[in-house]
């Protein structure tokens, strides 16, 4: 057990829930966003161009709301030879309406588009920044990555996202085809959860 309390996770996808709940399992009372209690939050305008800020930007607006420790995750998959895109777009990708299928077709289409079949020319990164805030104050920031190439087709039904076209670099599956408790071992996510969780146990964080 840690000292870490109740955390309010500063998200409305469940999936990212489901992740954080896993992972945090020993250590807090998680609710989220879709909670009865924070009915009228205000809108969060992921206006950064970084994950970084707009994590801490989720973090913020919602913890001077709630109260209390709020987590924020802000993630995205890079890819180099389209200079990062989708990045800090993923979500809406594919513009009004973008579901993660329309999202993954756009990507696939992008890279079909520009001929990149060859795995050098579709390499490219989930990256994750958790924020930390309590009473709209940051705590601090946490990180992770996971390499990886993108697929020219859709492999698996687990996970979310791009995670059926996101093949990890050493893994000879895709992000949909492996556990869950394997992706959250090896993910963006997992890493900057980890990474959170030995400051956390070392003492460097800690709450009022
Ligand atoms: P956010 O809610 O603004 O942080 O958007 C994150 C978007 O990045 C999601 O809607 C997904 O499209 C993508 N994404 C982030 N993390 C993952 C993951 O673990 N697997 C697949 N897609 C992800």
């Amino acid at each position: 057990m840690s000292n870490l309390p109740t955390l309010v996770i500063a998200t409305g996808n469940a999936h990212k829930t489901a992740e954080f709940r896993e992972m945090l399992a020993d250590y807090a009372m998680v609710i989220d966003l879709t909670d009865p209690a924070f009915a009228d939050l205000p809108e969060v305008i992921e206006d950064g161009d970084t994950f970084e800020a707009n994590s801490l930007i989720k973090s913020t607006t919602i913890s001077q709301h709630t109260g209390g420790i709020v987590l924020a995750d802000d993630s995205g998959l890079e890819v180099d030879s389209l200079d990062g895109a989708p990045g800090v777009i993923s979500a809406r990708y594919s513009g009004e309406g973008a579901t993660d299928a329309t999202n993954r077709e756009k990507l696939l289409r992008v890279l079909a588009e520009k001929n990149f079949s060859d795995p050098a020319d579709r390499r490219g990164r989930f990256r994750c920044v958790l924020t930390l805030t309590q009473n709209g104050e940051r705590i601090g920031s946490w990180s992770g990555a996971l390499e990886g190439t993108i697929l020219d087709r859709e492999l698996g039904d687990g996970g979310f996202g791009y995670d059926p076209i996101f093949k990890p670099k050493g893994c000879d599956q895709s992000l949909a085809e492996v556990s869950a408790a394997e992706k959250n071992a090896m993910s963006h996510r997992g890493r900057a959860v980890q990474a959170l969780l030995t400051d956390l146990a070392s003492g460097q964080v800690s709450f009022d």
